[in-house]
């Protein structure tokens, strides 16, 4: 047969893709494909970070931010375009992954990783990445992580400046152990500061290059960890333009942190947060207990309003965050109403009808019981499929 007569060779596309990654002789593309990884903020530095996952192919990310597009965003952020203004930087980003590589699923969380992620999603990360501007959040994806036994990889950017941290559960420091007397003074006047003051927070000066760099070290160590290499936990490398250099450096363990609790076994319950009660969760834990529990919320709660003049007495069940100037004076008579606040809720018939949601627990949380056995964990597992298969069927759609 002549040269020109050779039959096509028909190579399968993925394999074309992915072929100069595949040459890297640890490389394990199908372990890439197979991973899971979230993805909190998805600002400068999160647009990195997203976009080396795309390209490499992982195959699940997860997007956390509750933040929106702004045209300040586009100086940075590779994933929006103009025409994303307004809209949820979550969603945006994943559209961008995806039109980078379709083969991705990218699922959007336009959501507070303060409060509104369940631990459950952590739990199922191979690797979580931290792309954020305060310390709140990164103290609650810190004990989230250390709560379900993830490695994380925080990162920071100054103007051509940045860190990288690795924090491998349960070996090392963890993000809480490195955090100095000055760091809890700015967390302190951050609470007690009004809300516009988060958005000074996210108008940190910084570049793409700084983003771009900071935000390779992370993927780095990510797939690192995908591929099961050891990565040693509690250590930061700073990058500086002038220079330039790396230093790298040590963070002690804390022995009285408090961030190192791992919430183990955790016990897996076929429940949905939607349309469960209180009444329902107790009941169900009972099921596991074998006796009396008590429910440990992560935020606080409001059960009662009531009014020390005129005795009006409401049902609230919120979370304690959420109430508003609005709800103090009593509807009847206009005075102070006092709030019963709580952090515990035991198997009461008051609220049995309750829906667990509007205590603000999110969908796939691991609620924490105590029993006269000890701590009980148990996840609403049944929100895991609905979250990863319809998501994933939007991806299939762009
Ligand atoms: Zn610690
Ligand atoms: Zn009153």
């Amino acid at each position: 047969m002549a040269a020109n007569q050779e039959p096509i060779e028909i190579t399968d596309p993925q394999e074309d893709r992915y072929a100069t990654l595949r040459a890297i002789p640890w490389w394990d593309q199908a372990r890439v494909q197979a991973a899971r990884v979230v993805v909190v903020g998805a600002g400068a530095l999160g647009n990195e970070v997203l976009k080396n996952l795309a390209l490499l192919g992982v195959g699940t990310l997860v997007i956390i931010d509750m933040d929106r597009v702004e045209a300040a965003n586009l100086t940075r952020s590779l994933l929006f375009r103009a025409g994303d203004a307004g809209r949820s930087k979550a969603e945006a980003a994943a559209a961008g992954v995806r039109a980078i590589n379709p083969e991705v699923s990218a699922i959007s969380l336009h959501a507070d990783v303060t409060r509104e992620v369940g631990l459950g999603l952590f739990r199922r990360a191979d690797v979580v990445i931290g792309c954020l501007d305060n310390r709140a959040a990164r103290l609650a994806v810190n004990s989230a992580c250390w709560q379900v036994g993830r490695p994380w990889v925080d990162g920071g950017l100054g103007v051509l400046d940045g860190m990288v941290r690795a924090f491998t559960p349960p070996e090392g420091a963890c993000y809480e152990c490195t955090l100095t007397s000055t760091d809890y003074a700015l967390l302190n006047l951050r609470y007690s500061c009004p809300p516009g003051f988060r958005l000074v927070a996210g108008r940190e000066p910084t570049t793409p290059m700084a983003a771009a760099i900071i935000g390779a070290m992370q993927v780095q160590e990510a797939v690192r960890l995908i591929h099961g290499q050891t990565v040693r936990g509690g250590r930061s490398v700073y990058y500086s333009a002038s220079g330039p250099r790396l230093t790298p450096v040590e963070h002690r363990r804390r022995a009285d942190c408090t961030a190192h609790h791992r919430y183990e076994p955790i016990v897996e319950l076929p429940l949905h947060v939607e349309r469960l009660t209180l009444g329902q969760l107790f009941a169900a834990a009972h099921a596991h207990t074998g006796g009396p529990a008590v429910l440990y919320l992560q935020r606080p709660i409001v059960t009662f309003l009531s009014c020390p003049d005129c005795g009006q007495h409401e049902l609230a069940a919120r979370p304690y965050d959420t109430v508003v100037p609005d709800f103090v004076p009593c509807p009847q008579c206009g005075a102070l109403r006092r709030f019963d606040v709580t952090g515990t809720l035991h198997n009461d018939p008051d609220l049995a009808a309750i829906p667990i949601a509007q205590l603000g627990i999110p969908p796939l949380e691991i609620l924490s019981f105590r029993t006269v056995e000890g701590w009980r964990y148990l996840e609403l597992s049944a929100d895991a499929d609905a979250m990863f298969a319809h998501r994933e069927e939007d991806g299939a759609r762009c």
